[in-house]
């Protein structure tokens, strides 16, 4: 069997089963790393090749385009991670950056249920770090850490291998302030990040490696270890033994909620419809023989499907042909292809169940933020805010 059909094999068997699936996002301060971490993910999962990866594909966008939230690049990518024996797939949707795109890191934090927040060891957090992270605890996404570009604390700070540990701890404690600040609740529930429970990890996206407590108990490479190979500068060797893929995988596996764990909160969090009605408990219980929900969160332009949306589907199941209501719309939209991620290519598929990322054409009626639906009344997602401020509403 050739090797990507064998891919689509696995792919398309991990999406039926929502205990195996993570829907996460990387968040970061601009300049903090959040792409070299992407292309390390992918190129490390055999998806695509490292040269590839973290590439955005262009187009022209007209006013229409943005004026219905259509986006420009290609931005969600899966991958199927083995941890422990067992494979998972990892939906992997990208956030921008710049704090222009606050709004678009919103519409990405609807889809996942989980996020990497990437922080540069040297800089510490940033006001872009913070509101990344406001954004994910609003939307009910719950954060892991990766303290990255480690070297540069030993290497350009030439700071020794005590005084490493001590800043390490300190950034760790800022980013609990911040988080305990933000949502005590969540905080006090066991968001809290842990270097020791192992919701940390630490490295260099640069040079390929990470380290974390678990890892440090898996390969026996201690900080000191770190240290040492870091001054040598021989930070291949460390990246040989403690690659960034597997220990930030790892950890996205381990400790972020799947699609089961994950919706009960997050529908009480996004919806705000009568918790007793049928299709309220379907969504808490991701179950994919209920009506379908499904909640439009990117609309990009591909050179030969046209339109696709990109969405977290909630409940039910999306097949080819299917006749759906669009929030706002008053006549019924039919869905044409229904796809999942391969590595960066859409893939089309018969039948995606709750729990995953689809990506479908044939909304001709949907801008981001659409609630879709085959209830003819159904009480829309809250509509995508900003800070403050709604950047998409739902007409
Ligand atoms: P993004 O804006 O968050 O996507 O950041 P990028 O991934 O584009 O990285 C910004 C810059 O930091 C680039 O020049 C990277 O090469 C550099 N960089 C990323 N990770 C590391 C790291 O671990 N160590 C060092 N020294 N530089 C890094």
């Amino acid at each position: 069997m050739g090797r990507r059909k064998k891919m689509v094999e696995r792919v398309t068997a991990l999406m039926g089963t929502p205990e195996t699936i993570r829907n996460i996002g990387i968040v970061a301060h601009i300049d903090h790393g959040k792409t070299t971490l992407s292309d390390n993910l992918l190129g490390g999962a055999g998806m695509i090749s490292k040269e590839l990866a973290g590439k955005q594909l262009f187009m022209d966008s007209d006013e229409e385009e943005q004026a219905r939230g259509i986006t420009i690049d290609a931005s969600n990518v899966s991958m199927v991670h083995e941890y422990e024996g067992k494979e998972y797939l990892i939906n992997l949707i990208d956030t921008p950056g710049h704090v222009d795109f606050g709004g678009d890191v919103t519409r990405a934090m609807r889809a996942v249920d989980g996020a990497v927040v990437v922080i540069d060891a040297v800089e510490g957090t940033m006001p872009q770090t913070e509101t990344v992270l406001r954004q994910a605890l609003r939307e009910h996404v719950k954060p892991v850490l990766f303290i990255n570009k480690v070297d540069r604390l030993i290497n350009e700070l030439q700071v020794d291998s005590q005084e490493m540990q001590v800043r390490l701890g300190k950034l760790i404690d800022h980013v609990n302030k911040l988080i305990k600040g933000m949502n005590e609740e969540r905080y006090k529930a066991g968001w809290k990040v842990d270097a020791a429970a192992g919701t940390v990890a630490f490295g260099s996206a640069l040079y390929n490696w990470a380290i974390s407590v678990p890892m440090m108990k898996k390969t026996g490479i201690s900080f000191n270890d770190v240290y040492d190979y870091c001054k040598k500068e021989d930070m291949k060797a460390l990246a040989d033994k403690c690659p960034l893929h597997e220990v930030v995988n790892d950890m996205v596996v381990r400790f972020l909620p799947n699609p089961l764990q994950a919706q009960k909160g997050r529908v009480a969090a996004i919806w705000h419809g009568d918790k007793e009605l049928p299709i309220a408990k379907a969504m808490m219980s991701a179950d994919a023989s209920a009506d379908l929900t499904f909640m439009v969160t990117d609309i990009s332009m591909d050179p030969h499907a046209g339109e696709v949306a990109t969405g977290r589907l909630f409940s039910g199941s999306l097949t080819r042909g299917m006749e759906v209501y669009v929030s706002g719309a008053a006549k019924k939209n039919r869905i044409q292809q229904v796809g999942i991620f391969m590595g960066p290519e859409r893939l089309e598929v018969e039948k995606i169940p709750a729990g995953n990322i689809a990506a479908v054409t044939g909304l001709k009626d949907a801008i981001v933020g659409s609630t879709v639906t085959t209830l003819e009344n159904m009480t829309p997602f809250e509509s995508i805010k900003h800070g403050s401020e709604p950047v998409v509403t739902v007409a």
